[in-house]
């Protein structure tokens, strides 16, 4: 399966943090990636931990695409730059992310243009606990350890709560 993780901790055009990733996934279906599944949104506290900042709303969703793993982080970005997210210092707050968790079972490295499995996913819970409510038994290709494996073995003292709130229509 293709997984892209959505993150935002910012108002944008679009309102608030929920309808700008409920408009996310609409844009992303304009850009050739067709929506199979959602998680439900996630209420998460900055990784690594901010006081100051809002915490990020996240989900994961899985695609279907006829884009190579190049052409999809391209349009991707496009979707990102459509949200109006300006790239400044690491870690800023964010109009809308999105990650390219996993492109089937895929190991790329190119540069560091693009890294799949992203190369940070198995230490996130905001990453993680989500796409485990798609396939917790989902095996990373590199670690060898499946989704509910990683998030046993991750730092529990990342805050998360879950909303009640799906995603898209497709919530599982
Ligand atoms: P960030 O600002 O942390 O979202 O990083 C975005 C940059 O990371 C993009 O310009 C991509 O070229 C690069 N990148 C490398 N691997 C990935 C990936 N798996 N998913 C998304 N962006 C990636």
């Amino acid at each position: 399966m293709i997984f892209i993780a959505l993150g935002t901790n910012l108002p944008s055009q679009h309102g608030t943090p929920v309808e700008t990733l409920k408009a996310a996934v609409f844009e992303m279906e304009a850009h050739g990636m067709e929506i199979m599944l959602s998680s439900r949104m996630w209420l998460t506290a900055p990784v690594p931990f901010d006081a100051e900042q809002p915490w990020y709303h996240n989900a994961v969703v899985a695609i279907a695409t006829d884009l190579s793993a190049d052409d999809l982080l391209t349009q991707m970005l496009a979707v990102e730059e459509k949200f109006g997210r300006v790239r400044s210092i690491k870690n800023a707050p964010r109009v809308l992310d999105l990650d390219l968790i996993a492109y089937n079972d895929k190991i790329i490295h190119d540069g560091e243009r693009l890294i799949v499995p992203h190369p940070r996913m198995h230490k996130r819970l905001f990453v993680l606990n989500p796409l485990a409510e798609i396939d917790k038994n989902w095996l990373h290709p590199k670690v060898g350890q499946t989704v509910q494996e990683m998030i046993d073995l991750c730092d529990n003292t990342q805050q998360a709560k879950v909303l009640a709130e799906g995603l898209y229509d497709k919530p599982i």
